[in-house]
């Protein structure tokens, strides 16, 4: 399968990628998982490498490259087990430097594109509120134009690098009557007076800093609007193809992990006078994850593709979401069955991957709203269109 999609040179890519992965980050994984804060030379040295502009022009520094090389990206980050420090990459990576690309002027691009590719500067995507994630459309925060500035108040919740991030890309209500069509995206300053940020502790992604932020008249110059007023809530659909897809290839990579970790754990782990891969029930059971993934993989390989050539893939990423972050957790919770009592051990890796995958369900859109998409799509005829 990786030849239909993968050439010589993105093999090459992967390679130093992996070599990088080993020898800048695995060593300071375990230090970030208990502080829950990634520190800054990485995001430097990721900068330095150009991995964080892959999919961004060259003209802000970028690779330009296809999405085969997310892909890559993506896969690897999840193969050293840290879905916290994966998560604050492509977060940056694929949700906040996706707006400044898509909708941000040529003066915002320099001013907040450049050096994020560069590693200098660091983004978080502000949707959810505490009142609610899944109804995008209900959203409280206000934006209110005054003049050449705008100023917002409300706030988020649960947002990736909401604490350590330089700027924040923030849907706000532009018309507040208006309900999905008045909704806005601005790119604010950190720095900018009446934001705070408290941050929050979770089950997992512990290496991530995950934030709930204040918006107390914050204040804005107008030219931080990113595209058109009113435009908010079609841009954020738009960009959900890309971040659905991430997460189903996430998933994928870290099931494949799991299995490949727990196959290894098992040809070398004896009970009753022979290795556990000999027992039929766990070779059946492999047998049926194993399929799992492989099919999650090539119909994340196929979306990829479509999406590359740049068709509107919403349905297949909604599909590539649910079912692989599904079968990852199915196949990490088997995996970690596989290991016995060493599976429990914090010490062995099934742990924290547990604890890792059962947000895939969660963020970006949970299972049940992807299933409500679907089932609008299949059996409604709803059709989702690109953002004009
Ligand atoms: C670690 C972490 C990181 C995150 N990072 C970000 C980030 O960077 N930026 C950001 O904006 N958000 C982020 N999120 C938020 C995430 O996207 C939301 O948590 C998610 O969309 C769900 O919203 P909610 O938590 O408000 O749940 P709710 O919307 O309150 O839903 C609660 C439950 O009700 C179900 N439900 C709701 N509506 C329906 C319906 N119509 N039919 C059936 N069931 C329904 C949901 O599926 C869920 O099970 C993050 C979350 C976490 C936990």
């Amino acid at each position: 399968m990786n030849n239909l999609y993968f050439t010589e040179e993105h093999n090459l890519f992967r390679k130093s990628l992996q070599d990088f992965l080993q020898k800048e980050v695995v060593p300071h994984i375990d230090k970030w998982e208990q502080t829950g804060e990634i520190e800054r030379f990485i995001w430097k040295k990721f900068g330095e490498m150009g991995f964080l502009g892959i999919k961004y022009p060259e003209a802000y520094g970028g690779m330009d490259l296809d999405l085969f090389y997310t892909i890559i990206l993506l896969e690897e980050l999840q193969k050293i087990n840290s879905g916290g420090f994966a998560a604050a990459i492509w977060a940056h990576v694929y949700l906040a430097m996706t707006h400044l690309d898509a909708e941000g002027s040529e003066a915002i691009k320099q001013k907040y594109l450049t050096p994020s590719i560069s590693g200098e500067k660091i983004g978080c995507l502000c949707i959810t509120e505490p009142f609610g994630g899944s109804d995008v459309a209900g959203l409280r925060t206000t934006a209110v134009k005054d003049g050449d500035s705008y100023t917002i108040n409300g706030s988020k919740t649960f947002i990736t690098n909401g604490i350590l991030s330089d700027y924040l890309i923030v849907a706000a209500k532009t018309d507040p009557e208006a309900g999905g069509k008045g909704i806005s995206i601005f790119v604010v300053d950190r720095e900018t007076p009446g934001i705070s940020a408290t941050k929050l502790d979770k089950l997992g992604w512990r290496a991530s800093d995950t934030g709930e932020i204040a918006f107390d008249n914050v204040k804005i110059p107008a030219e931080n609007l990113l595209g058109e007023e009113g435009k908010g809530f079609p841009y954020i659909m738009q960009h959900f193809s890309l971040e659905r897809l991430i997460m189903g290839v996430n998933a994928h990579a870290r099931a494949e992990f799991a299995l490949e970790y727990a196959l290894k754990y098992m040809s070398e782990r004896q009970a009753f006078g022979k290795t556990i891969d000999q027992f039929q029930a766990l070779r059946h059971s492999i047998a049926d994850l194993a399929t799992e993934v492989e099919f999650c993989k090539a119909f994340n390989y196929s979306v990829t593709y479509r999406l590359n050539k740049g068709e509107y893939v919403v349905k297949e990423a909604t599909m590539s979401k649910l079912k692989s972050t599904k079968v990852a957790d199915d196949v990490i919770y088997q995996c970690l069955q596989f290991l016995g009592g060493y599976g429990y051990m914090e010490d062995y890796p099934l742990a924290r991957m547990l604890r890792d995958s059962r947000l895939g369900p969660i963020g970006g859109g949970t299972s049940e709203i992807l299933r409500e998409i679907l089932a609008k799509i299949i059996i409604d005829k709803k059709a989702y269109k690109p953002a004009t």
